[in-house]
């Protein structure tokens, strides 16, 4: 998971990495308040930064200094909203200005084709590092870090002379290298970079950018969902993996459900496939129920998938192993009722083809149930013609 840079500044002062001052604005009145507090406060200026999760920001215009508050709300206002790469520009951090005197480059990181942890470190910051990397090599320097050793005082003082910072911003840079490897084992991150690192016009060190990748392997044992980014990630992917299911949205018309991962994704072939005779009908979506399938499971399956509003019909695919059809098909019959329990009622068909272990007595099961909006269908092939027909059929108002 990838930070904002006001976010990993939020790690970074909670560990003793010194930055500037800043606030996150999301309107250019905002942006004007915060400036006129900092002035207030004796402070020059601003520097008014897109928070946006990619870099070359300066560049594309999306970091501007201004030094009253009328100026800072109006570049605010050029750039909130501003597209930088593909990235909407919804908030911005305004921060005090600071006047540089030199920028490098600092990072931590995992080098997984060496299999151990890496500082780089350069005189040459400010710019992007893979271009320092290409065109002055020499300038880098990549210093193994040992994850049992760590970085102490000595092993930092080490990393920042490789790097040929400069005497004077040698001692300030080995404290910040110190601390940066503190945020990046105590948060288990895979990325820490500072870019640029900069010494002051006052002989100070600071953080003036920072990029944070976070390990999501790690997130059991850190509260990584502050960081959550609501508006840019898609509010049914979000409820699927809130209940650990693995849900991914597609741009057709059939909703699949499945369990295992082969099997949903020959369901997606086969879908697609038969969708060619009715006018090129594609899967909308994928969900795995997984291993088991009982009747909370395949509720919360089916009402996710269902709620992705260009699903016209369902296939439900399982095949019985451990979970044998009888339950899943007990779960099919309760998930429909749970479901319109709740006020969600299924009104698009769901054509549903179990095999497998017990598979005669869970279609039993299913029969019986007569439910008016499942119908079963006898092999994977016949199950995906009949979903891509009443998809194509419920398109066309057929
Ligand atoms: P990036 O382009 O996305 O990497 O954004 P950075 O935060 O690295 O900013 C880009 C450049 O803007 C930096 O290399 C600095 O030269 C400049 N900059 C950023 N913050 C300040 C600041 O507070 N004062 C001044 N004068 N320049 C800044
Ligand atoms: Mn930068």
């Amino acid at each position: 998971m990838d930070l904002f840079e006001y976010q990993a500044k939020g790690l970074f002062a909670s560990y003793g990495v010194p930055i500037q001052q800043g606030k996150v604005a999301t309107t250019p009145d905002e942006a004007r308040a915060i400036t006129a507090e900092f002035i207030a406060a004796g402070k020059p200026g601003v520097v008014i930064k897109a928070q946006v999760k990619v870099g070359g920001r300066g560049k594309a215009g999306g970091v501007k200094l201004a030094t009253d508050p009328d100026e800072a709300r109006a570049k605010a206002e050029k750039i909130l909203g501003m597209d930088i790469k593909g990235h909407t520009v919804h908030s911005v951090l305004v921060a005090e200005d600071i006047s540089i005197a030199e920028e490098y480059y600092l990072s931590f990181l995992v080098d997984r084709a060496d299999r151990t942890f890496l500082s780089m470190c350069s005189v040459e910051g400010g710019v992007e590092i893979e271009e320092v990397a290409r065109t002055k090599p020499e300038a880098l320097a990549r210093v193994p870090v040992n994850p049992l050793a760590g970085v102490d005082a000595a092993k930092a003082a080490g990393i920042v002379a490789a790097g040929r910072l400069p005497e004077r911003a040698r001692a300030g840079a080995t404290a910040l290298a110190e601390r940066l490897w503190a945020v990046f084992t105590g948060e288990d991150a895979t990325l820490v970079e500072v870019n640029p690192l900069v010494l002051t016009t006052d002989g100070r060190v600071l953080a003036l950018d920072a990029k944070v990748t976070l390990d999501d392997n790690a997130a059991f044992r850190h509260d990584f969902g502050r960081f959550a980014d609501p508006g840019s990630t898609d509010p049914i992917e979000a409820r699927a993996k809130e209940r650990h299911l693995n849900y991914v949205k597609l741009d057709g018309q059939v909703g699949i459900v499945g369990n295992g991962a082969g099997l949903v994704m020959s369901t997606l072939d086969v879908v697609a496939y038969a969708g060619e005779a009715f006018g090129g009908i594609r899967p909308a979506n994928f969900l795995d129920i997984g291993g088991g399938a009982s009747a909370e499971v395949m509720a919360d399956g089916l009402e996710i998938v269902l709620s992705d509003p260009s699903v016209r019909s369902v296939l439900v695919n399982v095949f019985g192993g451990i979970t044998s059809c009888d339950a899943v098909a007990n779960g099919i019959v309760s998930a429909i009722g749970m479901l319109g329990a709740r006020g969600d009622e299924v009104n698009h068909p769901i054509v549903v083809r179990l095999d497998g272990n017990n598979a005669a007595e869970g279609r039993r099961i299913l029969d019986e149930a007569k439910i008016a909006v499942v119908e079963q269908v006898g092999t994977m092939d016949d199950a995906a013609r009949r979903a891509a027909e009443l998809a194509s059929a419920a398109v066309t108002g057929a």
